[in-house]
């Protein structure tokens, strides 16, 4: 077989539905993020405002979290040096597993190198070592709860995205005697709809089923403490795990769950995804504890970056730019065509220097290709204005192109 020829021929296909993956190369610049530098395929560099981060409040660039960063780093050294199990347990893992039980009100909490990781793992031990497990998974769930389910071989149903009706018909269908899991997230990434978690909860607990729900999108956001939309509504208490990353609004590296003692213990002992991978660098947990720590007491950068959001939303709307009307700060820009959105991107970037990655097929399904707007505290009045105007001008020189799709 020529396996060249298959490789070339299947990314071939991606570049003609416009799904190709292209990087940007970009140098964060700690101190002055969103401004990044760029690196052109012609090997220019460019300054340019990135609107497109998970860096949501911008914690990445803390003097807090990057001074006990270096602090560590100076102490502890590069790397764990082990999985958790064969030397590689510092003592700021510990501290950072207390730091976060603590902030969603758990009696343990569990790390992982990513948040991605912590799902895969989690969801795969819970559902493949829970007698006669059922899944019940929300139909949008990310591709890591996806795959975590789908490494158990149990038993899996999706229920209609949010729709809580549909849960409660599923799980009735369920045998009483069997382990029941239902799997969802608070925020979801690409639409940044909440889900309804009270209601959610309730049919679980009708039903005795266990609850796991992804706050990668909430955790630091939402919540007095930066616990995430069940802390806001005042739920963790009813969700059996909550399960979060420390690479997004924490501004650093990693993933978690948090839940019982005897859970995480459970979980601790047999996910392979946990067991079998070296432990994240001490200097990263003591980063993350920083940063968690900061927002557990600070409201400054929440209420800044929801101001930000509402900001950008309302000059879109004056400006009558299509972008979906949800509850979050995730502002996605319909565009609803892959060459479209990568075009406007194009033009953003080269023109005004305004860097907002296009979200494609499979991100999103076709037909809903879209520009994913993350405000931060960081952007100031001036970069709103840039932006919109931006997008104004791209969009109304894009609207014959638009028509003809619509048609
Ligand atoms: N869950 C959701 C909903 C996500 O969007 C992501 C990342 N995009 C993850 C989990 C994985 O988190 P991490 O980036 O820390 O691996």
């Amino acid at each position: 077989m020529n396996y060249e020829l298959v490789f070339s021929e299947q990314l071939d296909g991606l570049r003609e539905a416009g799904n190709y993956r292209v990087f940007a190369e970009l140098e964060r610049q700690a101190g002055s993020f969103p401004r990044a530098k760029r690196w052109t395929a012609e090997g220019q560099v460019q300054d340019v405002t990135v609107w497109c981060s998970n860096d949501y409040l911008g914690m990445g660039q803390h003097p807090k979290v990057l001074d006990a960063m270096h602090e560590a780093l100076d102490r502890c050294g590069a790397g764990a040096g082990g999985t958790r199990n064969i030397s590689g347990t510092n003592h700021q893992h510990v501290l950072l597993e207390a730091e976060l039980a603590d902030l969603h009100g758990k009696e343990a909490a569990l790390i992982f190198t990513s948040g991605y990781v912590s799902n895969w793992a989690a969801l795969s031990t819970l559902a493949s070592r829970l007698p006669d497990c059922v899944v019940l998974s929300d139909a949008l769930n990310h591709a890591s709860m996806i795959e975590g389910i789908r490494h158990s071989r149990a038993e899996c149903h999706r229920w209609r995205h949010n729709d809580v009706a549909h849960l409660d018909e599923l799980l009735s269908q369920v045998a009483p005697g069997r382990a029941k899991l239902v799997a969802f997230e608070s925020v979801y990434s690409m639409d940044g709809d909440i889900a309804p978690i009270a209601e959610i909860l309730d049919v679980c607990e009708k039903h005795g089923a266990l609850t796991y729900i992804d706050e990668v999108h909430a955790v630091g956001l939402y919540g007095p403490r930066g616990g995430g939309v069940a802390e806001e509504l005042g739920l963790m208490d009813r969700i059996d795990v909550i399960e979060g990353t420390l690479g997004k609004a924490f501004g650093v590296m990693g993933g978690y769950i948090t839940a019982s003692k005897n859970l995480c213990d459970f979980v601790r002992s047999f996910a392979s995804g946990f067991i079998f991978s070296t432990a994240l660098p001490p200097a990263v947990a003591a980063g993350a504890t920083a940063s968690i720590r900061h927002l557990k007491e600070s409201q400054i950068e929440r209420v800044r970056h929801q101001n930000r959001v509402k900001i950008v939303r309302q000059r879109l709307d004056a400006l009558g730019i299509p972008h979906l009307n949800n509850p979050s700060h995730i502002i996605p820009v319909m565009v609803g065509d892959a060459h479209h959105a990568k075009m406007i991107s194009d033009w953003l970037m080269d023109n005004h220097g305004i860097y907002v990655q296009p979200i494609n097929y499979p991100t999103v399904p076709k037909g809903t290709e879209r520009l994913r707007i993350t405000p931060s505290p960081v952007h100031t009045d001036g970069d709103i204005d840039r932006l919109v105007e931006a997008i104004s001008e791209i969009w109304s020189q894009c609207a014959l192109a638009r028509q003809e799709l619509a048609a």
